[in-house]
């Protein structure tokens, strides 16, 4: 998006790709469907962004959502929003997005060099001179860096921005993986892997503190758990705090404790002479009503009809608070975005331009801001690289005509 943007405005520009083909992460985004953005506005995009700060709202009142599905819309490719506001390419497959932004950037006249890492961004007197690439010195008026954050490093995004700005002087705040499954040491969680929950709430706990909580599906795998809210909730880890990291899971989100025993007890009563494994096989997966049976210490062979009230209390909390203690998260290779980055107090919010080193602009997963799932992501690399070729573009033009 930077690169074709500053040849549609009059930019001569060189794109240096590290590897063999452009858009490796792009092309595997969303499961392959490519989760483009989303139907929010600027006020909730900015609550789902980590950190939370407002230092993306000049450039999304410039460049959003409408102005991305019109963007690609004009490129042939239709989008769909689905209920949840989720936009995809109509086609559902995310090589079309990687096919148009290749063309975008063709027409305009950019020239694309593959296998051509950047070692260096050369800087004299504070102005950027050019690159280098392996031997070979390229001369160039500005440069922007858009080599993405560290996480599924097989794409080519294997962290070089951050060495490169850094040695420019950038400070970086500290990389950590985000949207990542995390780790539950626990051989009872390891027995459920393979099992899904579907609509949970889950809420996040550092100690005493509850850091935040989410809505959504939960699967239980060989290390700990994944899916969609465990993602969302791995953005919030704190990496120092009192006490150990939980998560704390209601199975029974829409309901509140009172109705949660009102249920319970219709429910028992409508059993007759059922065993306690038979009434919770009613009520969770069988292998969770497994687990749920050995946490509450209930015997899973007593008839429903002699379970006490404090052994329904019990049961009943651990439908509404189940508890798993988080060791850690799965590694960065397999986080879906790399948090951390160059620090956005050194970049302007309306160029994506270095404050530190003339011609020097950002664009993408490289800078200190990431999104949730949903097509945050995605959103941040297009406004920002949309908002980077601009700048180069006018600030060649402009010095261009000044001669
Ligand atoms: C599996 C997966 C699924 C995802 N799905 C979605 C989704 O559906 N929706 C969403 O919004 N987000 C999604 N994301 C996140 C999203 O893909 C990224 O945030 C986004 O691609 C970042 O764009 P970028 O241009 O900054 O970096 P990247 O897409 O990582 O591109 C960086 C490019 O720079 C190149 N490069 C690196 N170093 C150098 C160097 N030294 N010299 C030259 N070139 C270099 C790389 O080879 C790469 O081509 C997903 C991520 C993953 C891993």
């Amino acid at each position: 998006m930077a690169a074709g943007r500053a040849a549609e405005m009059g930019a001569h520009v060189l794109l240096l790709e590290k590897t063999k083909r452009p858009g490796n992460k792009l092309r595997i985004t969303g499961n392959g469907r490519c989760n483009l953005t989303n139907t929010r506005d600027v006020a909730g995009f900015i609550e789902h962004l980590t950190p939370a700060d407002p230092f993306l709202r000049n450039a999304f009142a410039r460049f959003f959502v409408q102005d991305l599905i019109a963007f690609f819309e004009a490129r042939g490719i239709p989008t769909i929003t689905e209920p949840d506001g989720r936009v995809f390419p109509a086609s559902a497959n995310a090589q079309h997005i990687v096919d148009a932004l290749r063309d975008y950037c063709l027409e305009g006249g950019v020239r694309f060099r593959y296998n051509s890492p950047v070692d260096e961004i050369i800087v004299e007197d504070g102005h950027v001179r050019g690159v280098r690439s392996g031997e070979t010195t390229i001369e160039a008026r500005q440069v922007i860096l858009a080599t993405g954050g560290t996480s599924y490093p097989h794409t080519g995004s294997t962290g070089d921005g951050y060495r490169l700005a850094q040695r420019l002087g950038h400070r970086i705040a500290p990389i950590r993986p985000g949207l990542v499954p995390l780790v539950v040491d626990d051989p009872a969680i390891r027995s459920l892997q393979g099992l899904t929950l579907r609509d949970v709430r889950v809420a996040l706990y550092r100690g005493e503190r509850r850091l935040v909580e989410a809505t959504g599906d939960l699967l239980f795998t060989h290390f700990g758990v994944s899916g969609p809210v465990i993602l969302s909730l791995s953005m919030h880890l704190e990496k120092d705090g009192e006490g150990p990291t939980r998560l704390i899971l209601d199975t029974r989100p829409h309901m509140d404790e009172a109705t949660l025993d009102d249920d319970l007890r219709q429910r028992l009563a409508a059993m007759g002479r059922a065993t306690v494994r038979t009434w919770l096989r009613s009520l969770v997966p069988n292998s969770f009503a497994e687990v749920i049976i050995a946490q509450s210490g209930v015997p899973a062979d007593r008839r429903t009809s002699t379970l006490s009230a404090k052994q329904r209390h019990t049961i009943r909390r651990l439908l509404k608070g189940f508890s798993m203690t988080v060791s850690g998260t799965r590694p960065m290779a397999e986080a879906m975005v790399t948090l951390g980055g160059v620090d956005c107090s050194e970049i302007a919010p309306r160029t994506m331009a270095s404050r530190l080193v003339d011609e020097l602009y950002f664009a993408g997963e490289i800078m200190d801001v990431a999104g949730d799932t949903d097509g945050y992501n995605l959103q941040i690399a297009f406004t920002t690289g949309r908002m980077a070729g601009e700048a180069v573009a006018r600030a060649i033009l402009t010095e261009t005509s000044k001669g």
